[in-house]
C-alpha cells in the first residue's frame, strides 16, 4: 500500500486509521530520515487506539508505554541506541512478543532483533513534489537490508 500525503494532518490521519485496525502483538517498524514524520504517524496511531495523552518521541528512554487505549502501545525510538545490549536491558522481548502493539522508530538500527513478521512503514520525501510531500509505503513482513 502506497499513500501520498501533503501535510502533517494527512499523515496523522493515516496513522489513526492503522491504529484503529491494529491487533494485539503487532510490531510496526517506522523507517525514514529525521523529520519525515515517524512521530506524527505514531501520534495518529495512538489516537486511533484511543490514547488521548500527548505522545512524543522518547528521548531519554528507549520506550514509552501508553496503557489507556484499546490496546497497550509501546513506542520505541532507537535512534540514539549505541549497542543492542540496551534493548536486552529493557527486556525488549516482553514488548515485541507481548500483549500490546509496538511502534519502532529507526527500526533498521535493530534489525537483528526484529520479529519474523512485522509491518514496515517507510516514509520518504521528494523535493520535486514540495516540502510537505511524503510518500508512505506500508508493507507486511518486509526484510530490512
Ligand atoms: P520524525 O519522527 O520522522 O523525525 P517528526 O514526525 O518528528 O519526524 O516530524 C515531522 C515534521 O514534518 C513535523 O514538523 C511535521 O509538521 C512536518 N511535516 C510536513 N509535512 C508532513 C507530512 N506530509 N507528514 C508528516 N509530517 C509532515
Ligand atoms: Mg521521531
Amino acid at each position: 500500500m502506497i499513500i501520498e500525503t501533503n501535510n502533517r494532518e494527512e499523515t496523522f490521519e493515516l496513522g489513526k486509521n492503522l491504529g484503529e485496525q491494529a491487533k494485539r502483538g503487532e510490531v510496526y517498524c517506522l523507517s525514514g530520515d529525521l523529520g519525515t514524520g515517524k512521530t506524527v504517524f505514531t501520534q495518529g496511531f495512538a489516537r486511533g487506539l484511543g490514547i488521548t495523552e500527548p505522545v512524543n518521541s522518547p528521548t531519554f528512554t528507549i520506550v514509552s508505554e501508553y496503557e489507556e487505549g484499546r490496546l497497550p502501545l509501546y513506542h520505541f525510538d532507537v535512534y540514539r541506541i549505541e549497542d543492542i545490549e540496551e534493548m536486552e536491558e529493557i527486556g525488549y522481548e516482553d514488548y515485541f512478543y507481548g500483549e500490546g502493539v509496538c511502534l519502532v522508530e529507526w527500526a533498521e538500527l535493530i534489525k537483528e532483533l526484529l520479529p519474523e513478521t512485522y509491518v514496515l512503514v517507510t516514509i520518504e520525501k521528494n523535493p520535486e513534489k514540495g516540502f510537505d510531500y511524503r510518500k508512505i509505503t506500508v508493507t507486511n513482513s518486509s526484510l530490512l537490508d
